[in-house]
């Protein structure tokens, strides 16, 4: 741990919580053998940590890299990073407020992203989903024959565009940015966006659903801000694999 923050120019805590953060949303089915989450770096906006192209839940203190937001990694001889570390770099460079920033595949959010229905807040614990979550059309913009992977800035900005200043964002065919201040909010919010989709999911097979205004939304959103740390003090215990 100590040699790869002195690498990455980290406290050792900082780096703890990021690996940290690449297993609890594995052990959440946030993320799979895909997906990945980054952390904007302390010291140098221009720049964010994020894991070398792996499986999230196998990350270890000496596979984090740090990649620019030209998306070129800082390092000499670094090792192969993620196709679609653009969806980071585009979103760190569009705003400024985020720290943290998870993209997944997460099967509950699929069938929004191909449906008519929009993800919406059915519950007090995702009420950031408010005011709306937008789709991420990659055939608007780059035609209809792409692989729907966010591969360069220009694809990574037009995703960047859609979030605008939401918390998450969905992408047709493909999966979901979720963004956050901060490195636990981020992953709060991905493992909640999840779950309300599930139970919106049931909701709709009843009827239509009631959903959180958006001052409910606002208001549950404050409320749970400052209770992060109990989901993340849980999530962690369950962790069988060392983060430190
Ligand atoms: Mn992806």
């Amino acid at each position: 741990m100590k040699d790869a923050a002195t690498r990455l120019a980290i406290n050792e805590a900082a780096l703890a919580d990021l690996i940290a953060a690449n297993h609890i949303l594995y052990d959440q089915a946030v993320l799979d053998g895909f997906g990945h989450v980054s952390l904007r770096h302390p010291d140098d906006p221009e720049s964010f940590l994020i894991a070398r192209s792996m499986a999230p839940a196998l990350v270890t203190p000496a596979d984090i890299m740090r990649i620019g937001l030209d998306g070129i990694p800082r390092e000499a001889n670094a090792p192969r990073p993620y196709l679609e570390r653009f969806v980071h770099a585009e979103i760190y460079r569009a705003r400024p407020d985020v720290s943290s920033v998870v993209h997944c595949h997460s099967p509950a959010l699929l069938p929004f992203t191909v449906s008519q229905v929009s993800l919406r807040p059915v519950y007090h614990m995702a009420g950031f989903l408010v005011p709306d979550v937008p789709v991420f059309e990659i055939r608007d913009g780059f035609g209809p024959a792409t692989d729907t992977l966010v591969r360069n800035a220009e694809q990574g900005a037009a995703l960047a565009a859609c979030l605008g200043n939401r918390t998450a964002v969905l992408m047709r065919g493909h999966g979901a940015t979720v963004v956050g201040s901060a490195l636990r909010q981020a992953v709060f919010r991905a493992v909640y966006t999840e779950a309300n989709a599930r139970v919106q999911l049931d909701a709709l097979r009843l009827g239509e659903p009631n959903y959180l205004t958006t001052e409910e939304g606002l208001a549950a959103a404050a409320t749970n801000d400052g209770q992060i740390d109990r989901d993340w003090a849980l999530w962690h215990k369950r962790l069988s694999r060392p983060t430190a």
